[in-house]
Parts: structure tokens; C-alpha cells; sequence
């Protein structure tokens, strides 16, 4: 283990951030890296204990406690604490494929379940994640790894999000011949498109796609499965078709006045600014800009933040974020003991930076839009709201309702709504002719295989918008399904096979 007492001895030491009023003028990642030695002191604080909840990824009360992808979180923390960087990058390889994606964006449910969390500020496991494939970049420590024999089966994923990506990387590394089918002109899918440049900054999301590139690995972009290529074309040039297209199609707010110019989608205002600032530092004007607008942010998720941010840079004159439930406690409640995913009170990055420029949270809670209203042109000038209260029906159930004289007026020229997905796009799963149960593809977890033989289906598009992590879970474990549907057997790992 690391150092016996280190738990005792050193305080938790929160992941480092560049100062918000400096990081709003530019588009780099919002976090500053940790010194060795700090790294070195916070990977002593891990306890080794005997049962490490934080690297056994499941869904308790419907979020994820622990790591999904099993992490050897106490390992890499000892290895760390001891300064053997190249050993501790081994192992955390050995079960995530992109750390560095993770490292920095995952919300890091291991945290939340990781023994000196039941008293005490949890060890900062991600930055300690992030800090070992850095330092593997850094030093040359990752290389191609081309695979010594090919088997001659070829594999078509569709959709290069993480769940693609790591299934493509899997299935390479197997010797199978990997092609991953892109609709969008980059290759990432959220990790390129939708999630900002602050968070994870798109030459890192690059580095990893021309580094599987280097290993053998196909990419087509620009083209769209069921209309560019149909799934007969597909069917006959490959021995088996993952679908991996993810849970992307937007949930509306249809109310009165919806058709107001200024209201838009949340992801199409987040794809447009990367898209524009990644094709021309922004030049192009192609995209929907929040400047000198007052703001208002419909939903009060991980996607509306990201908006916030967004809409920081581009010098908006205000911003307010809607969230339809209650300020979360401060600490954890009863209800929602260790080792679950401790649901308290956060300020988000770009919460931060909303505080840094206009000296309060943007936050709003318990509160529904009533209605959108435009000008004589049909422009959106301001939006309705009442606030909402939780009670019990009749049968006991918790339901919202409004309160009556707290009507109010937003003054608004750009209203984004975030209010999460309806799930996958139809389309690419009527053209495949899979069986689909609530929007999604029907496919048993652990199993992978759709209703018809030989195409299977991995992330979003199965289990609805999660986490990265999740999709690199789902990635890794289809890979063996389909390494073992094309050989008999498969040496892959897989944690369902444990
Ligand atoms: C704004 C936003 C921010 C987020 N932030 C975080 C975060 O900070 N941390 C976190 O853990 N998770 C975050 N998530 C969730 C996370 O990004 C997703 O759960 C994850 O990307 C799902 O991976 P996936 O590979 O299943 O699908 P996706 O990443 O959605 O990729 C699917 C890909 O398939 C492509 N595709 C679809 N149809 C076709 C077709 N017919 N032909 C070819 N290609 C096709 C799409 O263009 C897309 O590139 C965020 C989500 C959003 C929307
Ligand atoms: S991938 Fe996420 S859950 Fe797993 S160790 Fe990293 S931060 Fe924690």
C-alpha cells in the first residue's frame, strides 16, 4: 500500500484550476496540472483497504458508484506514492483505454465510494489518473502498438464516439481489421463534438485518433450509415457491424412562443463553437454567438453548464441557469449514505467562472418556462417562468407544482435548451432492422448482440446518455463479444467473464 498512515498524515489537496477571470479568455482546458510531489502525497492517502469499493463500477439508486471500467485504483495509487510512473501507467492501461479522456472530464464515482470518503475527503483518484497518461505522453512512454498478426476478419463500427472508439482499439489490438464509420467531419463524437474545448481540449481527443490510426486502425468520416452507405453494403463487406451511434437527438421544450428566433439546442450551439473555433479560431462567424445577449440556460445538467462556459467566452451580458429541482444539501443526507454517488451541492467550472464575471451563481432552481415571447419580429425578447414546489399525490408520489404569484419575466435574446435527450436517432436502427425497446437498441448488457445476427450495439445508443466512462466500458466488453462471435474464443479482457 502507500504510505500506512498517509491518510492521516495529509489532507486531500483539490485538483488545481487556472484563475477564472484569466481561463475566460481563451478556449484551453479550465484545470492546471499537480506537481509530482503533491501527486506523490495525495497517492500516499490510499488506504489500500481490502475491499476498494471505488475500482468495482456499479448503479446503485440509479447512478454509478465506483469506477465502470474497474480501474486498479489502490495499485496505481501505490505506484504513484512510490514514484514508479512507468509501472503505474502499465497498469492503469491495463483496464482503460483513454485515460486521458477520462482523467479529465469523468465525474469520478470512484471518489464518491473510496473507503477514506466514509470520514474524510475522498483521495483525488482522477487527478492522479490524469497526471499517469500525461506523463506517459510527456516521456514517450506510449507508442504505437501494431498488432504482430492479422486474422483476416474485418469488423465496421458505426459512430466514433468513446463506445466506438474503444471497441476499434479492442478488436485492432485482436487483429481484426477495424473500420469505424463517421456521419460528422471529426472523428471523437462528444468527445469532439459537444463536450468544450475547456474541459478536454480537442488536440488531446486528436493525439489518440492518429495514434490508433498509426495501429491500423480505419477512420471514414463524412459519412453517414443508412444514407452515404447503406447497412446491405456494410453487411456484405464485413463479418460483423457494431452500432455505436450514441443517444444525440434533442428533447424539445414545446411551449408557447418555442418558434422565437434566439431559442435554440443546447448541443447545436456547443457543435457549431467547437466546429467554428476548430476550422478558424472562430473567424468564419459559423456559429451562434452569445455576445453582448442576455442568456438564459434551460436545465440545470452537466450540458447547460458547458453552455455557461461557452457563453462566457463569447462576452455575453448576462447568464441565468434553470433547474427544474431544489439546491442540492451540502452534505450528504440518509438517503444517500457511502458508498453511493454523493448528490451535494458543487460550484462546476463554469459556475466558477459565471461568479468571477458577474459576482453570483447563475443558478436558478425549482423553477419551470412558461412561455417564450418575441418582438414584432419575431425575435425572442423574454421568457416566463413560475417557481415549483415538491409535494406528495395522492398515492405518495413526489410531483412538482407550481406556486401560485411567483410568476416572473426574464428579459432574454438567446435562450439554449439543455433538458437532456430522447435517446437515439431512429434512423440508422430502422435501416439495420434491430428490434428497439424505449427509443434504444434492444441488446442485453453483457451480451451486446442485437435482433439480427452479426451486428451488435455498445454505449449510448444501447443504454440511453451516460458517461464516458460507461461508453469505454461498453467498448471493451462488446470487443470481446464480437472477438468471440468471430474466432470461438476471445483472449480480450472482459471484467462480465471474471
Ligand atoms: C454536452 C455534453 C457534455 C458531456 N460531458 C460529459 C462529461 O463531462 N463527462 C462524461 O463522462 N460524460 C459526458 N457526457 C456524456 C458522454 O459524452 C456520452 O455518454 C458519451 O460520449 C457516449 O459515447 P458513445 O460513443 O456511446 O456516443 P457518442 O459520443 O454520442 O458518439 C456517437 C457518434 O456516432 C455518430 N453517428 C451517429 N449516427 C451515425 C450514422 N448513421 N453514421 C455514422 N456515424 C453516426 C455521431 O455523429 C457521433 O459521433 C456529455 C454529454 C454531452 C451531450
Ligand atoms: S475512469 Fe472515472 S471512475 Fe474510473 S478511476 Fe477514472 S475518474 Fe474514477
Amino acid at each position: 500500500m502507500g504510505k500506512a498512515t498517509g491518510f492521516i498524515d495529509y489532507k486531500r489537496e483539490e485538483a488545481q484550476e487556472r484563475n477564472p477571470k484569466t481561463r475566460l479568455q481563451d478556449w484551453n482546458e479550465y484545470s492546471a496540472p499537480f506537481s509530482d510531489e503533491v501527486l506523490q502525497r495525495q497517492g500516499a492517502r490510499c488506504m489500500d483497504c481490502g475491499t476498494p469499493f471505488c475500482h468495482i463500477g456499479m448503479e446503485i439508486g440509479g447512478a454509478t458508484s465506483g469506477c465502470p471500467v474497474y480501474n486498479l485504483i489502490p495499485e496505481w495509487n501505490d505506484l504513484v506514492y512510490k514514484g514508479r510512473w512507468k509501472e503505474a501507467l502499465e497498469r492503469l492501461m491495463k483496464t482503460n483505454n483513454f485515460p486521458e479522456f477520462t482523467g479529465r472530464v469523468c465525474p469520478a464515482p470512484c471518489e464518491g465510494s473510496c473507503t477514506v470518503a466514509i470520514s474524510d475527503p475522498a483521495v483525488t483518484i482522477k487527478n492522479i489518473e490524469r497526471a499517469i497518461i500525461d506523463k506517459g505522453f510527456e516521456n514517450g512512454w506510449i507508442t504505437p502498438r501494431i498488432p504482430k498478426k492479422r486474422t483476416g476478419r474485418k469488423v465496421a463500427i458505426v459512430g466514433s464516439g468513446p463506445a466506438g472508439l474503444a471497441a476499434a482499439d479492442q478488436l485492432n489490438q485482436a487483429g481484426h481489421s477495424v473500420t469505424v464509420y463517421e456521419k460528422s467531419d471529426r472523428i471523437g463524437g462528444l468527445l469532439m463534438y459537444g463536450i468544450p474545448s475547456m474541459k478536454l481540449e480537442k488536440r488531446v481527443v486528436e493525439r489518440r485518433v492518429n495514434l490508433l490510426n498509426e495501429e491500423g486502425i480505419s477512420f471514414v468520416t463524412n459519412t453517414e450509415v443508412g444514407k452515404d452507405i447503406t447497412s446491405t453494403e456494410l453487411n456484405k463487406q464485413f463479418d460483423a457491424v457494431i452500432l455505436c451511434t450514441g443517444a444525440q437527438k434533442h428533447r424539445d421544450l414545446v411551449i408557447e412562443g418555442r418558434e422565437s428566433k434566439g431559442v435554440e439546442f443546447a448541443m447545436d450551439y456547443l457543435t457549431l463553437s467547437t466546429k467554428s473555433l476548430l476550422d478558424s479560431d472562430l473567424k468564419d462567424g459559423q456559429y451562434i454567438d452569445a455576445k453582448g445577449k442576455d442568456v438564459i440556460v434551460i436545465g440545470g445538467g452537466d450540458t447547460g453548464a458547458d453552455c455557461i462556459a461557452t457563453a462566457l467566452r463569447q462576452d455575453c451580458n448576462s447568464i441565468v441557469q434553470f433547474g427544474k429541482h431544489p439546491q442540492l444539501p451540502m452534505a450528504r443526507t440518509s438517503n444517500n449514505l457511502w458508498p453511493e454517488y454523493p448528490h451535494v451541492f458543487g460550484l462546476e467550472y463554469a459556475h466558477k467562472e459565471a461568479k468571477a464575471k458577474f459576482g453570483e451563481d447563475p443558478r436558478q432552481y425549482s423553477i419551470q418556462t412558461k412561455k417564450f415571447v418575441s418582438d414584432e419580429n419575431g425575435n425572442l425578447k423574454e421568457l416566463h417562468t413560475i417557481e415549483m414546489r415538491k409535494v406528495r399525490d395522492e398515492s405518495g408520489m413526489f410531483v412538482y407544482e407550481e406556486i401560485p404569484g411567483t410568476e416572473k419575466v426574464w428579459p432574454a435574446q438567446l435562450v439554449l435548451i439543455a433538458i437532456g435527450f430522447e435517446g437515439p436517432e431512429q434512423e440508422v436502427l430502422k435501416e439495420f432492422g434491430v428490434h428497439v425497446q424505449n427509443r434504444k437498441v434492444a441488446a442485453e448488457y453483457g451480451k451486446f448482440e442485437t435482433s439480427v445476427d452479426g451486428v451488435f450495439a455498445a454505449g449510448d445508443v444501447r443504454r440511453g446518455q451516460s458517461l464516458i466512462v460507461w461508453a469505454i466500458n461498453e467498448g471493451r466488453e462488446v470487443a470481446h463479444k464480437v472477438d468471440h462471435y468471430l474466432m470461438g474464443a476471445s483472449t480480450l479482457p472482459s471484467q462480465l467473464a471474471m
